[in-house]
């Protein structure tokens, strides 16, 4: 099975295989050089990128001009010279060509906590996004350095809540709904941050009595919310938020969304008086690209099909798929599965091809026909792999991601109370 990377160079005009980018045939240092922030190709690619987010600058030329043969000698030979010294995490929606030399391959928490088990390894390569790097250094020991070989692999969905405005927002909703509890001890609101959130709001959590939660344990940490709090601030994901709170029956008038950009939200006043459950105005591109379309399409070709998708994606596509859960979840299911099933999974397209490659009993297909990665993700590629590893075999530490005391200590107890939580 063809990672992306090689699927794409089969796009010919005529070919059935389609994308949702020409420019993902380029290569990812072509997108250093864009002058404004970008996220590059992918699914997205049409989100804009804020002012602060980190920037890539141009990697040496020999990286940038090895070969796949030649990479891959100079990342396996600093591997061997490094050992103990070392670990290399992959998420799932990472590309092959670098996933192939990860010690761990896991969802987002799994990594950090694969960063936490490895004590000995002084350097811990982070072959994910901003924010999982920025969760392994609160989670790491001391003398561990965190290393995210492309700093432009940020998200588009943590990027979409930044502490102003979650601050104001809370300002805002402290105004209406005071601080004072009601009579059975609830607080007027309680802040909830998916995973997929910088550290700073996390720490902003951790501070005002508010939790992390992931995808597998989002309704455990709603049903702990609600045990402290009249309501939810929920962010940045409004489908993962909303998807999880329908199941638990809060009534869809009761979630309203919040809108950064406009007063009160874009909401009324008894709007947000009523809610139950306040919605950011984020979610995750690749996810949003799945449609209940797909979904029929899908049943009609292969009937009996199973469909999986992820609860990022939006609330009329988990409703109409057979299940719903996280990356972890997918993959299990999988892994239970008889042989001889047909999966059409809503998740993104490295992860799928990965589950065909190892699963060849099953069939296994991605419900967008359109390959389309995770934009961020795509922005790690072995040329930036090997120039962190041979930097740190001569002793330096490039691209390091830290997260001063300030927010880590306060978002280690948002963290702590989500660990707490959990069933
Ligand atoms: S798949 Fe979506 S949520 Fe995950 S890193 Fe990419 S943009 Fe962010």
């Amino acid at each position: 099975m063809p990672s992306v990377d090689t699927t794409i160079q089969l796009i010919r005009p005529g070919s059935k295989v389609t994308s949702c980018s020409p420019a993902l045939k380029d290569s990812p240092w072509n997108f250093d050089r864009v002058p404004v922030p970008a996220y590059g190709p992918g699914s997205s690619m049409a989100d804009v990128a804020p002012v602060s987010t980190p920037r890539q600058g141009e990697i040496p030329a020999e990286y940038r001009t090895a070969s796949a043969a030649e990479l891959d000698g100079r990342i396996r030979a600093a591997k061997a010279t490094l050992g103990d010294r070392l670990v290399i995490l992959g998420h799932f929606y990472q590309r092959d060509e670098v996933v192939q030399y990860a010690d761990f391959v896991g969802d987002s928490f799994q990594l950090a906590q694969a960063a936490r088990d490895r004590p000995a390894a002084e350097a811990i390569v982070f072959c994910g996004v901003h924010f999982m790097a920025e969760t392994a250094d609160m989670l790491s020991g001391p003398n561990q350095s965190v290393i995210l070989p492309n700093l432009a692999a940020g998200c588009s969905m943590a990027d979409m809540a930044d502490i102003d405005s979650v601050t104001e927002c809370w300002e805002a909703l402290e105004e209406l709904y005071g601080t004072e509890p009601d009579a059975s001890g609830r607080v007027p609101v309680i802040l909830v941050t998916y995973m997929n959130s910088s550290a700073a709001l996390k720490g902003f959590c951790g501070e005002h009595g508010g939790i992390v939660c992931t995808s597998s344990n989002a309704a455990t940490v709603l049903e702990w919310a609600f045990e402290r709090g009249q309501r939810v601030l929920f962010f940045p994901d409004q489908h993962l938020g909303r998807n999880t709170a329908k199941a638990m029956g809060v009534p869809l008038e009761r979630m309203p969304m919040w809108n950064p950009q406009k007063p009160l939200g874009g909401n009324d006043i008894e709007t947000i008086q009523d809610a139950q459950v306040i919605l950011w105005h984020g979610f995750c591109s690749v996810h949003k690209r799945f449609t209940v379309a797909q979904i029929e399409q899908a049943r009609a070709q292969y009937p009996g099909v199973r469909v999986i998708v992820h609860p990022e994606c939006p609330m009329p596509v988990v409703d109409a798929a057979d299940e719903a859960g996280s990356t972890d979840y997918i993959k299990k299911a999988i892994e239970a599965a008889e042989p001889g099933q047909v999966f059409a999974i809503g998740t993104e397209i490295n992860m799928v091809q990965r589950l065909q490659a190892e699963h060849p009993e099953h069939t296994i297909f991605c419900l967008d026909p359109v390959i389309c990665p995770c934009s961020t993700m795509y922005r790690i590629h072995p040329g930036y792999l090997a120039w962190v590893l041979e930097a740190f075999v001569r002793g330096e530490v490039l691209n390091q991601i830290t997260v001063g005391d300030e927010v880590s200590v306060p978002a280690r107890v948002a963290l702590e109370r989500m660990l707490a939580a959990r069933p």
